[in-house]
This record gives C-alpha cells, sequence and structure tokens, in this order.
C-alpha cells in the first residue's frame, strides 16, 4: 500500500468527551497512534469538531480540544509527529497528525481567529458542520448560499493558506465556495450523491466542478452515505462509489477521508489498521496503480500545496 493520508477522524472529539475509551496512543475507538502504525506510513486529519448545541463558547470549546491535541502528541513524541505542510508530512519518519477544524461557528464571528488557527497548525477547515452558523447553512439548507462573512472567510482561509472544506455544507454553499475560490477547496469525507442520495453527499455537477478546481472529495465509511443499509457498511459501495466519483470528477478527485470515530455500525473496515481491505477490492475492481497513489495521499497533497 502506499502511504495514507486520511482526511476525516473525530478522534479528539471522541476522546475528549469519553476519556475512559482510553487516549491518543490506545483506545477502544477506531483510530489511535498503535493502530496507525500497523497501515501504511499514516498521517491523519484530527478535526477540531465542535457542536454548537452543546457548548455555550465553541471557540472555548475548540481551545480544550487543541489542549487535547497538544498534551496527546507530547505524550507520544517517539511515535506521531504534528505536520504542517506537505513537506513536512513527506518527510516525517513517524505516523503523522494534521489539525483541522470541522464547524466555522469555532470563530465566532471573528474572522482573525483563522490566524490563530493558523499558528495552531490547521491545515483545513469546514465552513460549517449541521447547524446554520456565521458563515453559512448545512446540507440539509440545500438552497441557502453562503453568508457575507463566509465569502469572507474563504478568502482568508485562501490568503493564510488553510484549505477551505465544503463537506457538511448546503449546496448553494457549495457553489458560493465554487464561484469565489481561487485555489482548489476539498469536500473531506463526503460520497456520491448518485450512489447515495442524501444531502451530506456530493451530485455529480459538484463532483465535477470539485474536479475542474482541483480539489478533492474523500471516501466517507459512514453506512448511510454508502447505501441504504445504515447499520452495517460494504466494501463494495466503497468501490461502487469511489468509481462514480473518478468517472464524474476525474481521477484526481479521488481521496480518503474515513469518517472513523465520528460514525457508528456495523463497519466493515473497523479501524485505521484495516484499509488494505479497501486497497484489495479497487485493485481487483481495475482501480490502476496511479488511481491508488493519488487516492491514498498524492491528490490530496497537491491541494495542500497549491
Ligand atoms: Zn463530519
Amino acid at each position: 500500500m502506499y502511504p495514507l493520508l486520511d482526511l476525516h477522524c473525530d478522534t479528539l472529539y471522541a476522546l475528549h468527551k469519553n476519556p475512559l475509551a482510553g487516549n491518543l496512543f490506545s483506545n477502544t475507538l477506531h483510530v489511535d497512534i498503535a493502530r496507525m502504525k500497523k497501515g501504511s506510513h499514516v498521517t491523519s486529519c484530527f478535526a477540531i469538531f465542535v457542536d454548537t448545541d452543546e457548548s455555550f463558547s465553541p471557540w472555548k470549546a475548540a481551545c480544550d480540544l487543541h489542549s487535547l491535541f497538544i498534551a496527546s502528541l507530547q505524550a507520544n513524541t517517539d511515535h506521531i509527529q504534528q505536520v504542517c505542510t506537505t513537506e513536512e508530512l513527506v518527510q516525517n519518519p513517524l505516523v503523522g497528525a494534521m489539525l483541522t477544524c470541522e464547524e466555522g461557528q469555532i470563530l465566532e464571528g471573528d474572522l482573525s481567529r483563522l490566524k490563530i488557527l493558523k499558528d495552531w497548525g490547521v491545515t483545513m477547515a469546514s465552513l460549517t458542520w449541521n447547524h446554520e452558523n456565521d458563515l453559512g447553512y448545512p446540507h440539509t439548507k440545500a438552497d441557502m448560499p453562503l453568508k457575507t462573512l463566509g465569502i469572507e472567510a474563504v478568502s482568508e482561509m485562501e490568503r493564510l493558506g488553510i484549505v477551505v472544506d465544503v463537506s457538511h455544507l448546503s449546496d448553494a454553499g457549495f457553489y458560493s465556495v465554487a464561484e469565489h475560490a481561487r485555489k482548489p477547496f476539498v469536500a473531506s469525507h463526503s460520497n456520491s450523491r448518485e450512489c447515495t442520495p442524501v444531502s451530506r453527499n456530493l451530485s455529480d455537477e459538484m463532483l465535477r466542478i470539485l474536479g475542474e478546481a482541483g480539489g478533492v472529495a474523500g471516501l466517507n465509511f459512514c453506512p448511510s452515505f454508502l447505501s441504504s443499509d445504515k447499520q452495517k457498511n460494504h466494501i463494495s459501495d466503497m468501490v461502487r462509489h469511489a468509481k462514480h466519483m473518478h468517472n464524474k470528477g476525474g481521477s484526481g478527485i479521488l481521496a480518503i477521508g474515513t469518517d472513523f470515530d465520528g460514525i457508528g455500525g456495523d463497519l466493515a473496515i473497523e479501524d485505521i489498521a484495516g484499509m488494505e481491505r479497501l486497497w484489495d477490492a479497487l485493485v481487483q475492481t481495475g482501480f490502476t496503480n496511479s488511481d491508488l497513489e493519488g487516492m491514498w495521499q498524492k491528490n490530496a497533497l497537491r491541494v495542500f500545496s497549491a
């Protein structure tokens, strides 16, 4: 297998919510360092995720998760290293940790906080999660475009070098980003809506636009985004989505965004150590070496370098 960059997991949030699950080195969740080390030179994007329904101050909640991230890395300096650039990622001899954000309300409407996120080493951030916020609207509000502050956030993120993530965003918000973005953007953990008709997935037109913009879509393992079987995911459906995304967005659109520790159900790939099962299925279906190299890491690195 090629080195893997997983564009999305919610492990930080899960560990913060449930300390009894363990720590970053070893836990009962989907992602820990011990299992990252069993994979092929894995780098995971650890999201600072805030549910604004739970948190009086999203910024404070984000700071708490950042502290947990720092403490977890400091406790494991022999095993894992934060990587903030593609060069650092490629040269890192250990397993890698990229810091990302999910939920633009972390900023609490103050775009100057993007600079703080950049100083933390945040490489990518979603504009929304599942609620309306100061920047825009979630996927359940298809017709609602980005707000003025959301458009300003896109420009400021691009200026600072934080990749714009449209996963969870409304359809009209996606088109706002496509209109205003000057750099490639991503859907870090979203699949094909043609294959599975849920609003969290991307339509064929969105896949085409995303591909033309030089962006990527990370294949999400959430059962209900892969098929009508909400209890269990199937590798055959992951392959089906990857094929369709490849056909509509081009080979350069493929990436991995497992959503580990943000998804439940009976998982065909139980954790970050099990990625070989998907790899083998893709090889058997005719994905070329170059497709797989792109999907595992290279396509996403192209976006982060842009
Ligand atoms: Zn998510």
